[in-house]
């Protein structure tokens, strides 16, 4: 009898006590919006921003509604405008390229390392096209972030980087967002803290987040905010910048509070996780695990492997036996986007190149989500099964 597995891949911890009596507190007051404010309150939105500015080192923080608004708001606030080309990596998710499509840009996808991170030779070729690289840490994989700041800079090139697999992770001690001009992240269910949805940007840059704070729709009450520029930062910003309304709200605000205090200990438990799942795995014939940095630290809420040079049937052989064992595994090198997963060439309104190396990468990775309901004697079978079926469907071919 061969063993299955039951639980969830979909199903995440509830939210904490203490932060449902928080959003308790915040309907009874009736106050939802972040500026409705009683006489002397700060409002859980404006705590919510100090708190992550004080958690990443940053000096300003603003909270938003999506990890999508932050990287559109972030490409504004740092002078993207429609026709420019933003360079950004081909191993990414739907809303990285679409932030840039939504301020009219075009994206010029870079490709991705059997690392699973961006490919640094690739980059140097494609650096005198673009002034802006989106660096989306794609599954938490962070590069060799001195490297990487290191040419972009010699080349003027700014840097924003989409946090949403990284928020609380870092890179030789520098959290994961700080590196470049702007880091954005979400707060969507599947990620580290989970507010339904939302998102942030830090930035030192007093300007730039001045224009992001007037962008999500301050009006003309950004001295509200606590982790905002000084009011001499708006001086021109509030008479030249649009409101594309996306602000954060305190009821969400109120529930991630408490689960920003969560995230150090929630990390060990994702990373304990993911450790079993490695063990598993190891030194199965035909599967490569992905190495990671020394420099790393990382957060593990998913997990990926690669069935490189697998001819695509394959594949598919592999994914329809876990799934009839009830593990449920994403391939990113299906032809058709399907569910989460897509690739670069099916973002058709972004015409992108060919990219050979990286489609040989992409038709190779295979992900798995993690979420903490999981405990590690599930990731222990969860990784016996994809062991024996990688195992009969190599011996086989
Ligand atoms: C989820 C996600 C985003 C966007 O976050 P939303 O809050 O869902 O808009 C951006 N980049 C990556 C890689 C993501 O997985």
């Amino acid at each position: 009898m061969s063993e299955i597995f039951t639980g969830s891949f979909t199903q995440q911890e509830p939210i904490s006590e203490e932060a449902i009596a928080a959003a308790l507190e915040v309907l009874r007051s009736g106050r939802l919006h972040r500026y409705n404010v009683a006489e002397g309150e700060a409002g859980e939105t404006a705590l919510l921003e100090q708190d992550f500015a004080r958690m990443t080192g940053a000096r300003f923080c603003l909270a938003v509604a999506s990890g999508g608004y932050a990287l559109a708001t972030a490409l504004r606030a740092a002078g993207v405008a429609p026709g420019d080309r933003v360079l950004t990596n081909a191993f990414t998710l739907a809303p990285v390229p679409g932030a840039i499509a939504s301020v009219g840009a075009r994206p010029v996808f870079v490709g991705v390392t059997e690392d699973l991170v961006i490919d640094l030779e690739d980059l140097r070729t494609k650096l005198d096209r673009a002034d802006v690289l989106m660096l989306s840490h794609m599954r938490g994989h962070i590069c060799d972030m001195d490297a990487l700041m290191a040419i972009c800079n010699a080349h003027g090139v700014t840097v924003i980087e989409d946090c949403a697999h990284t928020m609380g992770a870092d890179w030789a001690g520098v959290p994961s967002g700080r590196h470049g001009l702007i880091g954005c992240y979400s707060t969507q269910t599947y990620k580290h803290v989970n507010s339904g949805e939302g998102g942030f940007l830090v930035s030192d840059d007093a300007d730039v987040m001045a224009r992001a704070v007037m962008l999500s729709g301050s009006y003309m009450l950004f001295d509200r905010h606590l982790a905002g520029p000084p009011p001499e930062a708006f001086a021109q910003a509030k008479y030249d910048t649009p409101n594309i309304s996306g602000r954060m709200d305190n009821l969400r605000a109120a529930i991630l509070r408490p689960q920003l205090r969560q995230l150090e200990a929630q990390k060990e438990r994702w990373n304990a996780r993911y450790a079993v799942i490695e063990e598993g795995l190891r030194d199965t014939a035909g599967l490569r695990l992905i190495s990671r940095s020394e420099q790393e630290r990382f957060v593990a809420s998913s997990f990926q492997f690669l069935l490189l040079d697998w001819p695509a049937e394959k594949v598919t052989d592999v994914l329809r036996r876990c799934a009839a064992r009830g593990v449920e595994l994403k391939w990113f090198g299906a032809p058709e986007p399907a569910g989460y997963t897509s690739r670069y060439d099916s973002w058709r309104y972004a015409d992108a190149e060919a990219m050979p190396a990286t489609d040989r990468v992409l038709a190779g990775i295979v992900d798995l989500r993690l979420p903490l309901t999981f405990s590690l004697e599930d990731c222990a079978l969860i990784a016996r099964i994809i062991r024996a079926e990688v195992s009969a469907v190599w011996q086989a071919a």
